[in-house]
């Protein structure tokens, strides 16, 4: 009986985690970002959704219920419209507790530098870095007279090493660390934290298009390079990592938490 009471009482813990939190999400109509919205919804936080896809973004806030969603369409390469995001959150719910920077996107691989466009290499910057920067720029805005929030931002596997995806792909993933690493240094002050997750390959329409591969092939290239065996990466897995966004991981901050099976310390001397 007392057993019982202490697991439901842990149950309810872990169920309320976020309760109470408001989220915006970059990318929250797709792959991790939507699976983390759902997620975050579950755990008692509020999601607003920014997004290009427009009618994927109202799908999701759909299945999560429009009381504790919304969708705002949102370029995140468009300081406008990062600005106009934030502030929409701050006026719908009165605060923004966590800024998830997630929205992404890749080029397809070109081996040799000299056969890669300038115009790829400053797409992928604009999207994964300079959109990162925008939603870090204007959540600390609102959250730093609050002194209260956290930051996360999806980097990769390949913020960590190289050769693994293309050079403005990784040029973008570690450059989303150093952005985090700063930046948690300025907050600190205001007891802001800031973090990011690097994920090893998922099956998203990002990886399918990256590799060119569809689910029964991209799944079998993933377990053959992957250095944990017997379990595949899946879009819950890095949502589940997500807690760095609950007070529970209150003194996190300045990390780049690596979700690999352990692939990047096989991989790369350094890390
Ligand atoms: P996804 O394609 O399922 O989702 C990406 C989302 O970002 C989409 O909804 C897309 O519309 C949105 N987006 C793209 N450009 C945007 C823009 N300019 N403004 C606003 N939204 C935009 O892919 P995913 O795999 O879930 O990717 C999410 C993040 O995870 C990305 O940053 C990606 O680099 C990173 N990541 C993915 C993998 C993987 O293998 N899938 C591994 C490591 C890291």
């Amino acid at each position: 009986m007392a057993t019982a009471s202490i697991v439901s009482a842990f149950t309810r813990r872990q169920i309320s985690l976020l309760e109470g939190k408001i989220a915006l999400i970059t990318g929250g109509a797709s792959g991790i970002g939507e699976c983390t919205a759902k997620l975050f919804s579950k755990h008692g936080a509020k999601v607003a959704i920014a997004d290009i896809q427009d009618e994927q973004g109202h799908s999701v806030v759909n299945s999560i219920g429009p009381s504790n969603s919304t969708f705002i369409h949102c370029d995140v390469t468009n300081e406008d419209h990062v600005k106009n995001a934030v502030d929409k959150v701050v006026s719908n719910y009165g605060k923004l507790d966590i800024m998830f920077n997630n929205a992404g996107t890749f080029d397809h691989p070109k081996p040799r530098i000299i056969d890669n466009e300038k115009s790829d290499f400053e797409r992928v910057m604009s999207i994964n870095v300079t959109g990162v920067f925008l939603g870090m720029k204007h959540a600390a805005r609102v959250m730093v007279p609050t002194r209260r929030g956290t930051i996360i931002s999806t980097a990769s596997l390949s913020s960590g090493l190289g050769g693994a995806a293309t050079h403005a792909y990784t040029c973008s993933k570690h450059a989303i660390v150093g952005l985090t690493r700063n930046l948690a240094v300025e907050l600190g002050q205001f007891g802001i934290r800031v973090n990011c997750l690097s994920p090893y390959a998922l099956a998203t329409p990002l990886a399918k298009g990256f590799l060119g591969l569809d689910d029964e092939a991209l799944e079998q290239a993933m377990n053959y390079m992957a250095n944990l065996k017997g379990t595949t990466l899946k879009v819950d897995d890095v949502a589940q990592r997500l807690f760095p966004a609950s007070d529970e991981a209150k003194y996190v901050s300045g990390q780049n938490l690596f979700i690999d099976g352990g692939f990047g310390i096989v991989n790369s001397a350094i890390k």
